[in-house]
């Protein structure tokens, strides 16, 4: 200010009739580096509001029993999923740690850790990882391997998915960038591109290309898919989302049983999934997966290799069917029974029941999935009824109404 010609006191520039300055007590800024210093700014706001839903992060063992809260059983696959989101969420923490935080540990960087659940359907991979993102309190979204398209072809292409992610998040880029994507079916990815022919066209690839994009982290142009973003262009970075993908990958225990039984000369093992004591341990058997294995399925190296993490998750048996009918927090059971309710009705199953009713939606060999539909046939004939009908106010369902498929009122009302 002495010669009166002032400068900024960050980049330097001379004040000058094309260039005002605004004055500080003791120094200047010009316009350009107040933007600048706007954009660093909010960088810090947004690194604080994504923080913000993870503060409270549960550890593994709070994460788990969170999980038992709605899962039953899986221990293996709950507690791999809960070490691996809590490190996960863990790392994200590190690395937003507010502005002074950020330089100190630069070395060491925490590299981000995708997750493959393999599993019979109906086993609780869907359940899992939606279950975890509820708890966790991040957007989450469930694409299908098997209607993924390269873009611009008829299907979803892979920017869809994180359209959507951002319409969970409310429109909240930070959040969506923070979020758990499933991808079902993995298995079928490579198959949704082989032609009728039998041989594998380039979409099939193309879309494992594209999808490997996404998990291994890139910027994303999403056009005008982002439906709730004010206009412009939107890019959503997917460093920071967590992959979680899932299959069923019928067969893989034959694929590790030759490539293990060959490694250790004739020795081998045999995978025995029906025995519910050995669950958790035959469950630990499909952890030695390798790159190489899922080669049988179509997946590309480089794409299994961005899942280092891999968990398996066993056939449900009965007992297991039965729990899951009563005690999840929103166990179909008790859904049943609010709905009963609502007309003013008791219903009530015996031991029996559950069992039999375990038995065929085992018989229908879609998992837990088919449990809803056996409760359907079997209470469809009382919930047509009900409304209108009067004086009985209780229906008890035992294992002979479950073979019959029908059931009766009880005889006091
Ligand atoms: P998938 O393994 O095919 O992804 P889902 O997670 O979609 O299976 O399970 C389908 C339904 O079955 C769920 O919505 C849930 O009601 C029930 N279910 C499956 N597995 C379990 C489980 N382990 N505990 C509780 N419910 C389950």
């Amino acid at each position: 200010m002495t010669d009166g010609k002032a400068h900024c006191s960050f980049c330097g520039a001379q004040q000058g009739p094309e260039l005002p300055l605004i004055a500080g007590e003791e120094g200047h800024i010009c316009e350009e580096c107040v933007r600048l210093a706007s954009q660093v700014v909010s960088s810090w706001g947004r690194k604080r509001a994504a923080t913000r839903p993870l503060k409270n992060l549960l550890k593994p063992v709070e994460l788990k029993a969170r999980l038992d809260d709605y899962v039953i059983g899986q221990d293996l696959a709950k507690e791999t999923l809960a070490v691996s989101v809590y490190n996960h969420y863990k790392r994200l923490n590190m690395e937003s740690g507010g502005p002074r935080m950020q330089p100190a540990n630069d070395d060491v960087e925490v590299e981000k850790s995708n997750i493959l659940l393999l599993g019979p359907s109906g086993t609780g991979k869907t359940l899992l990882a939606s279950t975890l993102a509820r708890i966790v309190g991040v957007p989450f979204v469930i694409a299908d391997a098997t209607t993924l398209t390269q873009a611009g072809y008829v299907g979803e292409d892979v920017e869809s998915i994180l359209a959507r992610l951002l319409d969970a998040a409310d429109g909240n880029q930070d959040l969506a960038e923070w979020g758990i994507v499933y991808i079902d079916e993995i298995d079928k990815l490579a198959r949704a591109g082989e032609s009728v022919h039998g041989t594998r066209d380039v979409s099939g690839e193309g879309v494992q290309q594209a999808l490997l994009k996404l998990v291994e982290g890139s910027r994303v142009k999403l056009g005008n898919k982002g439906q709730k973003s004010q206009g412009g262009e939107q890019v959503i970075d997917t460093r920071n989302i967590l992959f979680i993908a899932g299959g069923a990958f019928a067969g893989l225990e034959r694929v590790l049983e030759r490539r293990m039984g060959q490694a250790e000369r004739g020795i081998g093992f045999h995978v025995d999934l029906t025995n519910a004591e050995t669950t958790y341990e035959a469950c630990r058997v499909f952890e030695q997966t390798e790159p190489g294995d899922l080669r049988h399925f179509g997946l590309i190296p480089e794409f299994i290799g961005r899942f280092p993490i891999i968990t398996a998750l066993h056939d449900l048996d009965e007992q297991s069917l039965v729990k899951i009918l009563t005690e999840p927090r929103n166990a179909l059971i008790r859904q049943y029974q609010r709905l009963f309710e609502f007309d003013g009705v008791a219903l009530e199953f015996t031991d029996d029941a559950l069992l039999a009713i375990a038995r065929q939606a085992i018989d229908r060999g879609t998992g837990a999935r088919g449990l809803r539909g056996v409760l359907e046939g079997l209470l469809r004939k009382a919930m047509y009824e009900l409304p209108s009908a009067e004086g009985e106010r209780e229906y008890l369902v035992d294992g002979q109404a479950v073979e019959m498929g029908e059931i009766r009122r009880a005889a006091s009302g």
